[in-house]
């Protein structure tokens, strides 16, 4: 059975403990390969390798940086069916998604900051004729990076390419769900030539390898993606050493649609906004809060829409809606359908495990599920699911829209639906979250500020502010005269 290797110093290698956890095929339910179950003595080695590449990484000019994350772009691309299938086999997701989302994803995040650091510029600040002021924007030295298991090589390859291109050497952890492609990422860094220590993965459990990273005295810096449990509990221990801290977090997100919408777009867009991935992104659109008038019709087709998905093999070209992450994921799912019930909750599609047949017949399917008849402020609307599961609501005021949109502890994404131009500005600005789409959804810019408000965590990713977030500032000031 293939064993996954850290990635230290250049090398892949095995743990120090020699001990590995197993990694389960999500479509099978069965045992597939194996992972370092590292502690905190792989995780100081890999920061010993880190710093010591860290002097000549940091100092080589920008254009040869750029030029070897180039290459990892590149040979992501020349790895996209390979890279898809894993992708597809670790984590349960439709290949189709992962060939056309996640893969392309990582290549780009890649790319995007290979040449986005050679645009990058600091400021200055006259004081007419008394002083200059000019800022230095210098690499922080070692980067911790820990990414969850939803979208597992494009969101590990966004907190590492931003830190790589800014001259950081980097520690990162992958989901212990989802170790595979971080793992043959590490294979393509070899082969494009990345220097030993610049980028370290270490495999294994977030309790051992990912707080030992966050405790670690010689990592100024922490970028996470995940839960928000699991952010406050790295905040709770990065907070008193002043760590440099980026979190990004759980989401409850609203789907605000109103009678006026273009009708056709948003039914279509709803539905990849509830089930993409089987409902696995950050971003899904878990309450969908519809304008009363159009509530029936809405009702009507977004059901008899979501009842012809079919759940199949992640591995067939043509399935739209794959396994869910884990057993213990799927348990999780299943509980909160019943807390639906009992809350009152009526399920209008799905809310049962799929048994599939053969080979597929342990694996974690559950059919996407549509819930009515909850109140905004209920456990069911309140928390995070990450699942297929939706409730829809209906509304009658833009203010009672607001409320329940904003009612949640969560803050990371909303949609709008509505022609009213007016009204898409008016409530946009209302909304307490990080993104707002208006008649779109997963429309993403790279360039653009990402993240989310009150407990989807703290700073932005993307664009620029990550190359900020990866560096520290320090000003020069000298006088003229
Ligand atoms: P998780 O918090 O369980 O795990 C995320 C990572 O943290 C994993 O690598 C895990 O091993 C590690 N970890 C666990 N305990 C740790 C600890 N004590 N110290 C340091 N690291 C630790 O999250 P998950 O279940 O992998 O991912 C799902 C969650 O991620 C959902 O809440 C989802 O909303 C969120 N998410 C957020 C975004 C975003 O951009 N805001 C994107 C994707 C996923």
């Amino acid at each position: 059975m293939l064993k996954i290797q850290n990635y230290i110093n250049g090398q892949l290698t095995a743990p120090i403990s020699k001990q590995y956890i197993d990694n389960y095929d999500p479509s099978t339910g069965k045992v597939y390969s194996l992972l370092p179950d590292s502690d905190e003595l792989d995780v100081s080695q890999a920061v010993e390798a880190a710093k010591k590449a860290f002097p000549a990484w940091s100092m080589m000019p920008k254009d040869n940086r750029a030029a070897i994350l180039l290459r990892i772009s590149a040979l992501i691309d020349q790895n996209l069916e390979r890279l898809a299938k894993a992708e597809s086999k670790d984590n349960g997701k439709p290949v189709s998604l992962a060939r056309t989302v996640d893969i392309p994803r990582a290549s780009s995040n890649f790319h995007f900051y290979a040449t986005g650091i050679l645009h990058y510029a600091s400021h200055a600040h006259s004081m007419e004729d008394t002083a200059i002021n000019y800022t230095l924007r210098n690499p922080v030295g070692v980067a911790g990076c820990i990414s969850p298991w939803n979208l597992p090589l494009y969101l590990f390859s966004w907190k590492i390419a931003p830190a790589l291109a800014a001259g950081n050497c980097v520690v990162a952890k992958p989901s212990e769900i989802t170790p595979m492609t971080a793992y043959l990422l590490s294979e393509l860094c070899i082969e494009a030539g990345l220097p030993p220590g610049v980028l370290n993965i270490v495999h294994g459990y977030g309790h051992k390898v990912g707080s030992a990273i966050t405790a670690h005295p010689e990592i100024p810096l922490i970028s996470f993606t995940g839960g928000t449990k699991t952010g406050a509990e790295i905040a709770r221990v990065a907070a008193p050493m002043f760590k440099k801290l980026s979190l990004e977090l759980g989401g409850k997100n609203p789907n605000l649609i109103f009678a006026d919408c273009d009708y056709e777009a948003m039914l279509s867009t709803t539905m990849r906004s509830s089930f993409a991935n089987q409902g696995q992104i950050c971003l899904c659109g878990s309450r969908i809060l519809i304008e009363r008038s159009l509530y029936e019709k809405f009702k009507a087709d977004f059901v008899a829409k979501t009842k012809k998905m079919t759940v199949g093999n992640p591995a067939d070209d043509n399935t739209k809606m794959g396994a869910v992450v884990s057993k213990q994921h799927m348990e999780k799912i299943l509980s909160y359908i019943e807390l639906a019930k009992q809350e009152g909750g009526k399920i209008l599609c799905g809310g049962e495990r799929v048994m599939l047949e053969g080979g597929l017949a342990d694996g974690y399917y559950i059919a996407p599920t549509i819930i009515e008849g909850l109140p905004y402020d209920c456990r069911t609307n309140q928390e995070e699911i990450f699942g297929p599961v939706v409730t829809i609501m209906p509304f009658d005021t833009e203010a009672d829209a607001l409320k329940y949109a904003n009612s949640t502890i969560y803050g990371l994404a909303s949609t709008v639906w509505t022609e009213n131009l007016t009204r898409a500005h008016r409530i946009a600005s209302e909304l307490h979250t990080g993104i707002v789409w208006i008649n779109c959804w997963l429309l993403r810019d790279l360039r653009t500020p990402f993240g989310g408000v009150k407990s989807s965590g703290v700073g932005r990713e993307g664009g620029f502010e990550a190359l900020d977030f990866f560096t520290e500032p320090k000003n020069v000031c000298i006088k003229l005269k």
